[in-house]
Formats: structure tokens, sequence, C-alpha cells
């Protein structure tokens, strides 16, 4: 068989916490391709690529000549033409992410040329006028970001909120940067949301339990002035399975429709894993 092609270069990699990162690839001698706010791609690495230190035993052992693929969502703005940004997390038992935990600046790695999805801000599925609220746990948050930095001129009208659930204040990434643009836009509101503040160093002074505890707790009307509702606005969900099913029940329960191929709706999903 031949050995797969690795037509990317690694030019950043930065952990936010030991479990979750933020990767830089340039594809090497060939242009990136265009793709909207939202969008993911396919990173590949062969089963020879050795795994992370925080990673569990891999039985069976990967067939060393096969490239391990898996999509990823861009966390970058395609405004950048020079590099695509990734915000990883590991799961150690997986076979793909503790390769890229691997991964060192200057490393190859396979570049899917095609980009894909559907998860975006298309304006024949979202009304120009209508509000936003961005829902995330983990590294669900790296569409959004790609979102946010592309349209930071949002018209100031339209009211956006980005919610974001981890564990631990430590794995909220790129919290100085949302912080910033919730300074500068008066139409944002970012809410992080800390599910386990016992076991931070120091006090979480910040909202705490679970996204749908931020959602039901009206802290959106309270900084929009208005409630989010299916006539007002639409809802973004991407993270774990868990959270996107429990968020569906309560936003059905108000009203909400989600999207799906044969119908519209106002609560876009997406599905990072079953
Ligand atoms: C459209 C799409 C976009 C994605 N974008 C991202 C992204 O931006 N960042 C990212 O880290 N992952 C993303 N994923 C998940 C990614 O494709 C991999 O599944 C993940 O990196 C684990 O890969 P793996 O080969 O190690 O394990 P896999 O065999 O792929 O997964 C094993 C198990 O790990 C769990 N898992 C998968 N992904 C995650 C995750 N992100 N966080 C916690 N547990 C997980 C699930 O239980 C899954 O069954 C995306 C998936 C899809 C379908």
């Amino acid at each position: 068989m031949d050995k797969p092609i690795l037509n990317a270069v690694v030019t950043l990699r930065n952990e936010v916490s030991p479990w979750l990162m933020i990767l830089n690839v340039v594809p090497d001698g060939w242009d990136l391709p265009d793709y909207v706010p939202g969008q993911f791609i396919s990173l590949g690495l062969p089963g020879s690529a050795s795994r992370c230190a925080l990673a569990e035993p891999e039985i069976p052992p990967a067939d060393p000549d096969k490239l391990i693929k898996r999509a990823y969502s861009i966390a970058s703005s395609p405004m950048n033409r020079e590099f695509l940004e990734f915000y990883v997390a590991l799961v150690p038992d997986g076979p793909l992410s503790p390769r890229l935990f691997n991964l060192k600046i200057g490393d190859r790695i396979w570049l899917s040329p095609k980009v894909t999805g559907k998860f975006m801000f298309d304006d024949s599925r979202v009304p120009k006028d209508a509000n936003l609220v961005l829902i995330a746990t983990s590294s669900g948050l790296a569409p959004f970001v790609s979102m946010m930095s592309t349209y930071l001129k949002f018209p100031p009208q339209r009211r956006v909120a980005l919610i974001h659930g981890v564990r631990h204040s430590r794995d909220l990434g790129y919290r100085s940067i949302l912080m910033a643009m919730e300074h500068l836009r008066t139409n944002l509101t970012y809410i992080p949301v800390v599910s386990r503040p016992e076991e931070d160093p120091v006090p979480w002074k910040g909202a705490t339990g679970h996204v749908q505890d931020v959602w039901k707790s009206g802290a959106i009307e309270k900084a929009w002035g208005t409630r989010p509702a299916p006539e007002n606005a639409h809802v973004f969900i991407c993270g774990s399975p868990g959270m996107s099913e429990s968020m569906l029940e309560i936003l059905r329960r108000e009203g909400f429709k989600e999207e799906t191929k044969q119908e519209p709706g106002q609560v876009h999903v997406e599905k990072y894993w079953k």
C-alpha cells in the first residue's frame, strides 16, 4: 500500500489545557479552500504516527500505513488566507486525537482539500434581523470562534449571545479574545459557564452549572432586554450529544423547531458524535 501523502504542515500548537489545544495548519504548496464560518474539514494522520503521553493503550494497534481521518470545525476566519485553525479536544482512547496531541510545530499532517457543512448563518435559513444564541460545550466552541471573528461587525440591532460550557475555567479557550469582543460590541453577550467550580484553584466568579441552566436563568433576556423566542431568534448548538438533546428538549417546549433537511427551523445543531 502507498504511504499516505501528508500535504500540510503544523505551524502553531497552543495547549489550552492538557486536553484541549489550538492547532494551526498550512497547506504545503497548494491554496486553502474557500469556506464559510461554521463549516468543517477533515484532518488525518497515519496509524504509524505516535500517540501522546495521556493516550490510553490502543487495542488493537492501528494499521501503520492507513490514514486515520476525522472531521474538525474550522475555528479561523475565511478572511485569513494563511492557515486553518482548529480547536481540538483529546479523547484518550480515540484513534486520531491522541496522535494530533503529539504533533509538534513543523510536523506534517493530511488536510482534506474539501470543506463541507451547513452549520452557518445562511441568509436563506436565518433572517438577517434574527437575534442569535450560540451554545457550545468544550471544543464545540470552534465554529463560533470562526463566526464571531468574521462577523465582528454584526449590525447593532442583531443581538448575539454566546454561551460556552466547560467543566473547569481552565478549559475556557479563547476566553480573553471573546471578552475583548464583548467589550468592543454592545450587541454581544458572552457567558462562560463552569460545571465543576469547586475544583478550580481560585473561586470562579461567573455562571455555574450547565449551558441549559444559563438558558433557563433568564441571563440572555436580562442582557438583551427581550427573551429569545422563535419569532426573534435562531439558536445554534455545537457540542456533546447529551447537551444538544437536552437543549433541544428545552427549546421545543418553548416553541422552537429544529431545522432538518426537509423543514426549516430556528434551531441548528452540529453533531460531533452520536
Ligand atoms: C462535523 C464535525 C466537526 C467536528 N469538529 C470538532 C472540533 O472542532 N474539535 C474537536 O475536538 N472535535 C471535533 N469533532 C470530533 C472529531 O471528528 C473526532 O471525533 C474527535 O477528535 C475524536 O477523534 P478520535 O479519532 O480520537 O476518536 P473517535 O473515534 O472519533 O471518537 C471516539 C469517541 O470520543 C468522543 N468524542 C468525539 N469527539 C469529541 C470531542 N470533541 N470532545 C469530547 N469527546 C469527543 C465520542 O464519544 C466518540 O464516540 C467533529 C466531528 C464532526 C462530525
